[in-house]
């Protein structure tokens, strides 16, 4: 997501109740955040946050949390949260790295990369959402069991698309032409 700074991004993140400030702080009771004991889904780089915004209106069974290391992307994000409030969807604005520091093994139920930065260059590789360094720190965070699906064209595949939610580069690309690729992966061995 392009940077721009916004001065007013760092002061309503850090005044809004809506986003959790001490995560580690959280570690192993994160269901108390959200006073009961429905599972918990993380979006990894949520940028302005329309995915997990509508993933949580459409599932008030399921607690969301929408994780963004850069202030002045979540706080877009924030601003319509806070004119919609969700009791089941929280901002987390910190970096993937310290998923660890902040979640017990188990504790997450399911984790959303979209549209994450592709750093091409071999040298970033291990700052990728899904290199093996952050496949480890995702296999310390969440539950056991999953399954695997994929698909090269998102949109013209009409069982994997189905109540498909767009992101904000999702629509982007798409209107480009370029097609959309969907995984779903896990190791499928229950804790
Ligand atoms: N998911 C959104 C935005 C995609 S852009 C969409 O599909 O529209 C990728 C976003 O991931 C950027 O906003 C970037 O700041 C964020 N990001 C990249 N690495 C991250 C990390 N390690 N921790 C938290 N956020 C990260």
């Amino acid at each position: 997501m392009r940077l721009r700074n916004i001065p007013a991004a760092a002061p309503a993140v850090e005044a809004s109740d809506l986003c959790i400030k001490d995560a580690a702080s959280h570690k192993g009771h994160w269901n108390e955040i959200f006073g009961n004991d429905h599972p918990i889904r993380i979006e990894i780089g949520m940028g302005k946050g329309r995915f997990i915004m509508d993933l949580a209106a459409r599932n008030p069974d399921i607690n969301y949390l929408g994780m963004e290391r850069y202030e002045s992307v979540l706080y877009r994000g924030l601003q319509k949260l806070e004119e919609n409030p969700l009791p089941n969807l929280r901002l987390l604005c910190e970096d993937a790295t310290l998923l660890p520091d902040f979640f017990e093994k188990g504790e997450l139920d399911r984790i959303y990369l979209n549209f994450s930065d592709p750093w091409p260059k071999d040298r970033h590789a291990k700052r990728r959402l899904t290199s093996r360094q952050f496949l480890e720190r995702y296999d310390k965070v969440l539950k056991g069991d999953g399954q695997i699906e994929f698909t090269r064209d998102l949109h013209h595949d009409t069982a994997m698309n189905e109540g498909n939610i767009m992101t904000e580069y999702e629509e982007k690309f798409s209107s480009r032409g370029n097609p959309i690729c969907k995984l779903i992966t896990s190791r499928n061995i229950p804790l």
